[in-house]
């Protein structure tokens, strides 16, 4: 379809309704083919394959990427695939600017590494088996986070579609995510030179509230991790003996864990956990719950069970929507 030629648009900038038509035109005919291909690679992170440098996985998705951004034949591209001794590779591109006097870069992130399989699969679906259904595809990492790369250059594709220009941008894509990112710090010490001056980091692996606008994540819970180990006796000894006199270690590890969390409420005493939620973040909070509503909380698969004509389920700690958004943030 060809764009009408008066448009009252002062130049330079983005016409969203013509960048979605060429989005979805790409997406529809190419990149969901790319992703599907994807999906039957089994490039598991190497937390999860220990084997990943020999089974090559990992390698093949980086270069089946590489290869279709090389294929859009994109202006001022160049890329590379990236490889330090010991570490899982990393894809890196980077487009020149042309928007004159912009010095800063735009930093793209993304990942290519799965998630193990684990269980729980509809008996015609699986990991490694794509299926296209009503809209969706199935399968292992495809939003999670293949889909990055992508969404990367389609994006700066629909902006030199139109002529609109933008600033430098460099792109790293990574396969080491799901195990943490501990590869990730060495490659971006390494190529710290040609990333240049980031202004601004695009990192394209979060959720999304719904697919009728665009989301930004500002931010995710974290995680704190560590190995909790209680020790009453030097060995295993016969429960019917020592039950009732040895002090539980399971009741053990329940207080030492009551120092941290009411186990009622899940409330986090150590007052080091908490702090005031800053009024931006609070308004930003009450827009978001105005636009999902109940779906913040009804979204997740809660358990239930039928009995003689009524039904038992479970419940959130709250069905407040800003008050649920804050308590999963
Ligand atoms: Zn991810």
């Amino acid at each position: 379809m060809n764009a009408p030629l008066h448009r009252e648009m002062p130049e330079g900038t983005l016409d969203a309704a013509r960048a979605l038509t060429h989005a979805t035109r790409q997406w529809d005919s190419d990149i969901v083919k790319q992703i599907t291909d994807y999906i039957t690679i089994p490039a598991k992170s190497p937390g999860f394959d220990k084997d990943w440098a020999q089974n090559g996985y990992l390698d093949t998705v980086l270069r089946n990427a590489a290869a279709w951004v090389e294929a859009q034949k994109v202006e001022g591209l160049t890329l590379e695939i990236v490889r330090m001794e010991g570490r899982t590779p990393v894809l890196f591109f980077e487009i020149a600017a042309t928007k004159p006097q912009s010095s800063q870069t735009v930093l793209m992130y993304g990942h290519l590494d799965k998630q193990p399989e684990f269980n729980g699969w509809r008996s015609d679906l699986g990991p490694w088996t794509p299926k296209y259904e009503d809209g969706k595809l199935y399968g292992r990492g495809s939003a999670d986070d293949g889909y990055a790369v992508y969404a990367s250059i389609a994006a700066v594709q629909a902006l030199k579609a139109q002529n609109v220009p933008h600033p430098r941008i460099v792109g790293l894509v990574e396969t080491c995510e799901e195990s943490g990112s501990y590869d990730l710090l060495p490659y971006v010490d390494a190529l710290r030179p040609r990333l240049g001056d980031v202004d601004l980091v695009i990192c394209l692996d979060s959720g999304a509230g719904n697919y009728d606008q665009l989301w930004l994540t500002s931010s995710l819970r974290g995680m704190a991790s560590g190995t909790l180990k209680v020790e009453i006796l030097t060995e295993g000894v016969h429960s019917g003996d020592a039950s009732g006199l040895v002090p539980s270690s399971f009741r053990i590890m329940r207080q030492v864990l009551d120092r941290l969390e009411d186990s009622k409420t899940g409330r986090l005493l150590p007052a080091s956990f908490h702090c005031e939620v800053p009024a931006d973040r609070l308004a930003q909070a009450k827009a978001t719950a105005a636009i999902l509503g109940d779906e913040i909380y009804k979204r997740f698969p809660w358990a239930h069970y039928d009995c003689e004509g009524s039904t038992a389920f479970a419940l959130p700690t709250t069905t407040e929507p800003v008050q649920a958004l804050l308590n999963r943030t």
